[in-house]
This record gives C-alpha cells, structure tokens and sequence, in this order.
C-alpha cells in the first residue's frame, strides 16, 4: 500500500522552508498531495494558479508530488481524497500552540485524521511566507530563502505593482 501525506497551505509563496518540509516528507511518506488553501478571507499576493505553477516549477517533475488546491476544510478535502494523514513543520515553539490546536479539532472532526509534524532543516527555521514577501516589496535579496523560480516571481509581482503604482 502505498503511503500518502497531504502538505496543506497557504504557499503565497513557496519558500526553501516548505521544500525543505516537502524533502523530509518523501522520505517518510511514498507520496504527497501539497494542497494550496483558497483562503476566501485573506487577500494573497500570488493567485492560486500562481502558487502551484511556482511550487510544480520548484519541485520538478517528480511523480510522488502532487499539486493540488481546496478551499473547504481540510478534514473535508483529506475525506475526499481518502487521505487522512496530513504533514505539518514547526519552525519554532511559536508554531507548536496553534498546530497542536488545528491537529486536535481536526481530530474531533475526524477521528480517522492524524497529523504527522516535521522540524525544518535549520538553516530555514526563520522564514516565513510573511516575511519573503515583505522583504522582497522592499526590494531585497530573497535568493537564500526561496527557490529561484519564486525569487523570480517576486521580482515580476513587485515590479508589476510598481508601475501600476499599488
Ligand atoms: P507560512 O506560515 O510561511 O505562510 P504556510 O501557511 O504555507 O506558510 O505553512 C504551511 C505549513 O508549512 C505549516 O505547517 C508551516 O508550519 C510549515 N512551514 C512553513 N514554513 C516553514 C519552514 N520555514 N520550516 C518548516 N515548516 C514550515
């Protein structure tokens, strides 16, 4: 039987800390489906398409990842798919409060669910989504904490911003 983990998201956008999670992961799991959450309430700087295309460009072409999107519960799109283990990182003792909180309600939804944490390497512990794009609106050198097809990325976003004035 084959196993399989969902790595769910935001990704807006893909940083070396998620491929670092993505790496650990297929060396416990045969596959992962990372699924991008299509959070209604939050505006992102990447559209979802954008945020895939950029993960797929970064992970390759290796079959046992998957890209996929979701915008319902997370207990609801791992019923779906029939897939209830889902890969977690925590980065730090920040991260631990609200994942011990997600992994229990998400196993009061669904007894069946179980959630498997994952350090990040240290060299990426620090970064965030959160940060990679204040960093690089500022123009900044964000070539150590992403791939270069995201670093790529940002530049077109923020340049393209820049001359529509937002
Ligand atoms: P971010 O918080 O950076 O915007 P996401 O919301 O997309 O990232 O996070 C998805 C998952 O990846 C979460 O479990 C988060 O803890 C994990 N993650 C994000 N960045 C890192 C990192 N640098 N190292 C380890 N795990 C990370």
């Amino acid at each position: 039987m084959l196993r399989k983990a969902i790595y769910p998201g935001s990704f807006d956008p893909l940083t070396n800390g998620h491929l670092s999670l993505i790496q650990r992961g297929l060396k416990i799991f045969d596959g992962l489906v990372v699924a991008v959450l299509m959070n209604p309430s939050k505006t992102p700087l990447f559209t979802v398409q954008e945020r895939k295309d950029l993960i797929r460009a970064a992970v390759g072409d290796d079959p046992r990842v998957e890209v996929d999107s979701f915008d319902s519960l997370l207990v609801t799109y791992a019923k779906k798919r029939a897939i209830h283990t889902v890969l977690r990182g925590l980065r730090a003792v920040s991260d631990f409060e609200y994942e011990f909180q997600l992994a229990n309600v998400n196993r009061k939804l669904d007894p069946e669910f179980e959630s498997v944490f994952v350090m990040t390497g240290e060299d990426y512990f620090f970064v965030t989504g959160k940060l990679v794009r204040e960093v690089a609106s500022f123009g900044g050198d964000v070539s150590g904490m992403v791939p270069p097809v995201v670093a790529e990325g940002l530049r077109a976003k923020f340049a393209g911003k820049a001359r529509r004035g937002s």
